[in-house]
């Protein structure tokens, strides 16, 4: 299998000011293609420095993919080294200069002479045209070796990448690689590891757990000679895993349980009201960040102190005196209440402790009661982060919600 290293150029980037998703998304469909990405280098604007890990990634990959520095500033220097080390020329090729003189002025804006310094390429290379900017990509192979030279703006590197770099490739490709994630809530990550030891001991599918602000995934991989097999290596592992803990799944390859649970209430035809306290309204927002919400999501209400409970949901006052805000019981009447009021078939509500503090009664940071209301079904769930991290609770306690939905649409209620 081809060996590939990518090669990050940009002092933003080892300042941390911009976030390396060129790296991510190119290891991502390099593995897709059967090419396996053994290192990942971040090297800043430094002539002497980039020599170097070019020098080293040529020595130890069959594949040098770099992004960043291909700009006409005088810090933009990948160009320039990559082809001083891998033994190419830069010339001047006047079809590129063409295409910049004209990109500028369909633009209606006058050409920086700099920007002619872009239409240096390499004497014997492939240029790799960007159809989105000015900058365009480069190839070169030479002794079985091949370096690749892409812009660093993600999207004109995306588009290079999948419209020209994709078949510039194509002999080193082998196989076929394919990945699932398999997304759970209920469920720790070391609990999923406990659970799947053999499998994920196993070498081809490989499984891997992750875990994510009260999530656990497993990420499932095969690799084999077509995409069709390696999808049914992993498809046989999933079935396995759904066997064992499908009750804690909530979709697969999805973003979010917000993203699994709104196609599964349009399809069931049923309608969703909120009523929230400690996450005031972030239940409400991500539902409704999925598009096509509306058809699902009636209404939602932020009921932050006790009388706007009672006002907007009629819980009772007796209810909140009696056994505290945050509580089963407050949890069950603000369900029931916005279900009520809304005319929604099913009611969510949360409240709890986001913490940081303790609250005035001593109760921990992290409690929280999250209830659902439907015609057939009332259930409160109970939640103990353990934490005193106030975005980790609520963001918990809203996955938590949507996933009491989840286990309601499934009819694990
Ligand atoms: P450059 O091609 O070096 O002039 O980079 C232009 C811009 O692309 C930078 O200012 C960043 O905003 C972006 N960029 C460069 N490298 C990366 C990367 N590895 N990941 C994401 N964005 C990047
Ligand atoms: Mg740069």
């Amino acid at each position: 299998m081809a060996v590939c290293e990518l090669l990050s150029v940009g002092t933003e980037l080892l300042l941390g000011d911009i976030l390396n998703t060129n790296a991510q998304y190119l290891s991502q469909r390099l593995a897709q293609m059967g090419i396996s990405v053994l290192h990942q280098t971040t090297v800043g604007d430094n002539p002497e420095r980039l020599a170097a890990a070019v020098g080293t990634a040529l020595s130890r990959s069959d594949i040098v993919i770099a992004t960043g520095g291909l700009g006409p500033t005088p810090d933009d220097i990948t160009a320039e080294i990559c082809c001083r080390e891998f033994g190419f020329e830069l010339e001047f090729d006047s079809g590129t200069a063409d295409k910049i003189t004209s990109y500028f002025k369909n633009k209606g804006m006058e050409m920086p002479q700099s920007n002619l310094k872009q239409a240096y390429v390499p004497a014997g290379g492939t240029i790799l045209e960007n159809t989105h900017g000015t900058a365009p990509g480069m190839g070169m192979k030479k002794g079985g070796k091949c370096i690749v030279l892409l812009p660093g703006p993600p999207y004109e590197m995306r588009e290079i990448f999948e419209n020209k770099v994709v078949d510039y490739l194509s002999e080193y490709r082998s196989g076929a690689i394919v990945s699932h994630e398999v997304r759970t809530i209920g469920i720790s990550e070391s609990g999923l590891a406990e659970e799947f030891r053999d499998l994920i001991d196993g070498s081809n599918p490989t499984v891997a757990p992750y875990c994510k602000i009260g999530e656990a995934f497993l990420r499932v991989t095969a690799k084999a000679d077509t995409p069709e097999e390696a999808e049914k290596m992993t498809a046989g592992v999933i079935a396995q895993i759904k066997e064992k803990i499908g009750r804690y799944i909530y979709g697969i390859d999805c973003k979010n349980i917000e993203d699994a649970i709104v196609p599964m209430l349009k399809k069931a035809g049923l309608t969703l009201a909120t009523a929230e306290s400690c996450t005031a309204g972030l239940v409400a927002k991500r539902i409704t960040d999925i598009p096509g919400a509306s058809s699902v999501f009636r209404h939602g209400v932020i009921t932050y102190a006790n009388e706007v409970k009672e006002r907007e949901l009629g819980v009772s006052h007796e209810t909140l005196e009696r056994f505290g805000a945050v509580s089963e019981e407050t949890a069950v009447e603000m369900a029931k209440g916005i279900r009520r009021r809304s005319g929604a078939d099913i009611g969510i509500s949360v409240t709890g402790f986001a913490g940081p503090d303790a609250d005035e009664e001593g109760k921990a940071p992290g409690l929280i009661y999250i209830a659902l209301d439907s015609a057939d079904v009332t259930r409160c769930e109970k939640i103990e982060t353990g934490r005193n991290d106030r975005d980790y609770n609520r963001y918990t306690a809203a996955s938590r919600a949507l996933n009491l939905v989840k286990k309601y649409l499934t009819t694990e209620l």
